[in-house]
């Protein structure tokens, strides 16, 4: 469970979890005390011998054709770009003057050199600061990042063994969660395994509403950039089926989800333990997996069931060439639930007495029913889809003017970019014209922001909140979307500049997808990686600095810290550096728009 919103009463950590949280929050407050640079500032003792953190690269790269910027947050007039393998000059330049950043406190230096276009291993070497970790520039410098986000995925599969295989050796744990029931909440009664789905975050919980948002960008992140990802392996059991990877990927959470659906066609919110479970292992986790639900008739939620609709029409269209019985499978739950979801179309969801797990409470469900609407329209072409988006989808346009303007609780914006990216011949003209123009106004914006921004990145200082990666990434998504509706390299540039960002050109130097980059975070509020020695599990990005401070790790910091500044590479901070499949999912579309 993670959660985006602002406010911080809002905040789904309850009972064990939050005590826990304080607990450990506690002990390593005390820890900073000793250590400050290393817990506080997410610097690894390793960073301040090897590298200085104070030069900023993306850890994993630059591709040779386009702009190369690294950022350098001490006094410095000059850098050079030198060859990994022999320390030789291939580039050097001048700093830009420094530029105040408020978001960090940081004064911001910037070194070009975008005219280095020879492929290979580099570092930046700065007189009277040092060097930078070692970066790549090359062709398609994010294949291997997207392969191990990807394999992020797959380490968080539920109900079936896990082996990371040999890249990982050791990150492997036996079939867990097999034991499931209806709670009492649900309306039924008795055994509901229900094995399968993807872990949503670092608790072992798993969510329909969460689970919509996520499979729905990584099934359009096949159906946008498809012919780039079909021959990417994984190397996950389903390799080699005939099947392209990030289907079979996506199907394993899609599958779980069909099966939270009831035979009336609505779905049930969530299936998770009544409270959180330890810090152990997936397979220690004696917990019963209870199917919960709203605790009165109708017993399943607007929100969970308009999601599962969408999410299955999708699948629906791109499941169509490989397992055509599958995805007629789908298009039927898909029609059930939409059908059930206008009938119920205000039932939102609390958590009922005596369950403490993650809430999702999202308490309009008019955008999760617009987004079902538009993509059962667009698998379909049938009008009574068609009528209720051209009757509802008015409200939702101006949300375009907020990017990212998506998240798990706000999901208009699917809406209205699926219907415009439809091409159907029926779409209506002047619907697809508002929504193209109002992406693309949005993005020049965001563009030209990124830009003016010390560190290149989207976020302003309102983003800092719980999950702030996950909005730069969203960013990423925005721009590459509008792109895909006025094509222009700036949209391209600045949702890489967002990319860079994660990878480590921030003011931690710190690389926010694990065991990507020379300098990736640590301690990820993350239950399989708080049991394993050594490095956390591979692929997983890390929610982000967050100003609001909803836990005991981040309220223990310097009250005087900039907003991007308040995170804490600890597995006690779970507002800042807990992973979920929803930021997951939106770095995963953000490199495969990136790959060449
Ligand atoms: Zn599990």
């Amino acid at each position: 469970m993670a959660n985006t919103l602002l406010l911080p009463l809002m905040s789904p950590r309850t009972g064990r979890e939050l005590l826990f949280g304080l607990a450990l929050g506690g002990l390593f407050v005390a820890g900073l005390l000793f250590c400050p640079s290393a817990l506080a500032y997410g610097e690894e003792s390793k960073a301040v011998e090897r590298a200085s953190g104070s030069i900023k690269v993306d850890q994993v790269g630059y591709p040779v054709n386009g702009p190369k910027v690294a950022l350098v947050s001490s006094p410095a007039t000059t850098f050079e770009v030198r060859r990994s393998s022999d320390g030789v000059v291939a580039f050097s330049g001048k700093l830009t003057p420094a530029t105040a950043d408020a978001d960090t406190g940081d004064q911001v230096r910037a070194a070009d050199f975008t005219p280095l276009r020879h492929e290979g291993s580099y570092y930046l070497e700065i007189p009277g600061v040092g060097r930078s970790w070692n970066f790549t520039v090359g062709m398609n410098v994010f294949e291997h990042t997207y392969f191990t986000a990807m394999r992020g995925f797959y380490g968080q599969r539920c109900g079936t063994e896990v082996d990371m295989g040999p890249e990982f050796p050791g990150y492997t744990h036996p079939i867990c969660h097999v034991h499931g029931e209806f709670h009492s909440s649900s309306g039924a009664t008795g055994p509901r395994n229900n094995i399968g789905g993807w872990h949503d975050a670092g608790d072992y919980g798993r969510y329909m509403v969460n689970s919509g948002i996520s499979t729905g960008t990584l099934l359009w992140a096949w159906e946008i950039y498809g012919k780039k990802l079909k021959d990417i392996s994984l190397k996950i059991p389903e390799s080699g089926n005939g099947t392209p990877d990030i289907l079979n990927e996506a199907r394993w959470n899609l599958e779980w989800m069909l099966k939270m659906q009831d035979e009336d066609g609505g779905a049930w919110h969530k299936q998770t333990s009544e409270q959180f479970a330890g810090f152990v292992a997936p397979q220690d986790d004696k917990l019963p997996s209870e199917v919960i639900g709203t605790g009165q008739a109708p017993f399943k939620s607007t929100c969970a069931t308009a999601d599962l609709a969408a999410v299955a029409a999708i699948a629906a269209r791109v499941y169509k060439p490989y397992d055509a019985k599958f995805a007629a499978q789908t298009l039927d739950a898909a029609r059930r639930a939409f059908a059930w979801a206008e009938k119920n179309p205000d039932v939102t969801f609390r958590n009922p007495q005596g369950v403490g797990t993650g809430e999702y409470p999202d308490r309009n469900c008019g955008d999760e029913l617009l987004w079902a609407s538009a993509e059962l329209w667009r698998t379909t072409g049938e009008a009574a889809y068609h009528e209720f988006f051209l009757k509802h989808y008015q409200k939702y346009v101006a949300t375009l003017d907020s990017p990212p303007a998506e998240n798990w609780n706000s999901v208009g914006a699917m809406a209205l970019w699926t219907y415009a990216l439809s091409k159907r011949k029926d779409a209506d003209a002047r619907a697809v014209s508002a929504i193209r123009e109002r992406t693309v106004a949005a993005a020049h914006a965001v563009e030209a922001r990124t830009r003016a921004n010390p560190y290149r990145v989207s976020l302003q200082t309102k983003d800092y909140i719980w999950g702030s990666n996950g909005v730069a990434a969203g960013y990423g998504m925005y721009l590459l979307i509008a792109d895909l509706f006025s094509p222009q390299p700036g949209f391209v540039d600045a949702a890489r500049d967002n990319l860079h960002y994660l990878l480590g050109r921030n003011t931690f130097s710190l690389s926010w997808v694990t065991q990507v980059g020379e300098n990736p975070f640590q301690h990820p509020h993350h239950r399989p990686s708080s049991v394993k020695q050594g490095a956390p599990w591979p692929g997983l990005l890390s929610g982000g600095p967050n100003a609001g401070r909803q836990d005991a790790v981040l309220a223990g910091l310097p009250k005087d810290l900039p907003p991007a500044k308040v995170y804490a590479d600890q597995l006690g901070s779970y507002a800042s550096n807990e992973i979920a499949i929803n930021w997951q999912a939106s770095l995963v579309f953000l490199l495969a728009g990136e790959l060449q």
